[in-house]
């Protein structure tokens, strides 16, 4: 068995380097990766290099955390696992014993280590790595290790939906229909929203939100989407408002689309400082973030598994691992055309 691992060598170009091959402590499973998925914050990182910047400038970078695979040896102590069970992994592994781990957010733990970012800043890219058998989830027979990586993004759209408590009946907004949005479509669809109308500028995302069951879609580039919005849901607005593309612009709506009471979700990661007119919220809205996620993993395995949630369809680019560099390039130089790509390793 030989290892190699894809490294951000320089913001725009990506290396595969023979690696050594991981043994796992007697808590951990090594796991044969069969795919991972591209997601926003790898192509964020490979542009311009990781969101928090390593302090030791020498620090190999990888990238990738959507990730399943199989299970080729397991630790001494390890139970419930065996060689050949395909699973995938939640690629934060917190410190446990926190207040924040102690009370069931283990998500927003303060030394979780989570991968492609810091401490560690190790990858799913690679042909071998071990992990934590408590953070590591057997897949349904009926579900490919493909379907197992995309647990990861639909994890982020449940976890936004269930903290958001979306219930039967209500009239959702979600601005942004990249992977994130179409994950939090299909949650709060499959939470029972009456409505639900997706905004994006790119024509292919909104058709594949339509065929994701979104009610409406708007095309925030031709349509004046607070308008929209409105006339689609009625004067009061949305119960829910859901920030997916983390950009300024689209969180500077949120406080129009809302409805009194209601709440605005801020799921994407929007950089800088956001102007908010409180006045305009100041008839009991929330706003209110998630980071990640805790606990969602079996909830969204069972989704995937039951065909309440379709992922495999949002797959539109699969690259072989040799193609890692292409792609990257492609994810940032295609961007209107791919919705969601992934890499097939070995
Ligand atoms: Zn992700
Ligand atoms: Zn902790």
């Amino acid at each position: 068995m030989k290892n190699t691992k894809a490294i951000l060598e320089v913001p725009g170009k990506m290396v595969i380097k023979d690696a050594a091959m991981p043994e796992p402590k007697e808590d951990e499973v090594l796991i044969k990766v069969e795919y991972v998925g591209i997601c926003g914050s790898d192509v964020h990182g490979f542009q311009y290099g990781p969101f928090i910047p390593p302090k030791d400038p020498a620090q190999e970078i990888g990238l990738g955390h959507e990730c399943a695979g199989r299970v080729v040896k397991v630790g001494t102590q390890v139970k419930g696992f065996k060689v050949g069970d395909a699973v995938n992994i939640e690629p934060g592994v917190p410190c446990g014993h926190c207040r924040f781990c102690r009370e069931g957010h283990y998500n927003i733990c303060p030394d979780v280590d989570f991968m492609a970012t810091q401490p560690n800043y190790r990858g799913a890219l690679t042909n071998y790595l071990c992990h934590p058998a408590s953070y590591t989830y057997k897949l349904p027979d009926n579900m490919s290790t493909m379907e197992g990586a995309l647990v990861e993004p639909a994890s982020v759209g449940i976890h936004a939906a269930m903290t958001a408590n979306v219930r039967p009946g209500q009239k959702i907004v979600i601005l942004g229909a990249g992977c994130i949005g179409l994950m939090t479509l299909q949650a709060c669809r499959t939470l029972g929203a009456a409505q639900i109308v997706v905004v994006d500028v790119l024509a292919n995302r909104l058709h594949m939100a339509k065929q994701l069951g979104a009610m409406e879609v708007i095309n925030g580039k031709l349509e004046n989407t607070i308008d929209r919005c409105h006339e689609i849901l009625g004067a009061w607005g949305a119960d829910v408002v859901f920030e997916t593309a983390g950009a300024q612009v689209t969180a500077r709506q949120a406080p129009d689309i809302v409805m009194r009471g209601g709440k605005i979700m801020i799921v994407g990661t929007i950089p800088g400082e956001t102007p908010i007119n409180f006045l305009k919220i100041n008839r009991e809205v929330t706003i209110q973030t998630v980071f990640r996620y805790a606990n969602r993993y079996p909830v969204a395995i069972d989704a995937i598994s039951s065909g309440a949630f379709d992922v495999k369809s949002m797959v539109t680019n699969i690259y072989d691992y040799q193609d890692v560099q292409k792609a990257f390039a492609e994810s940032v130089d295609c961007k209107a055309d791919i919705i969601k790509g992934v890499i097939k390793i070995g």
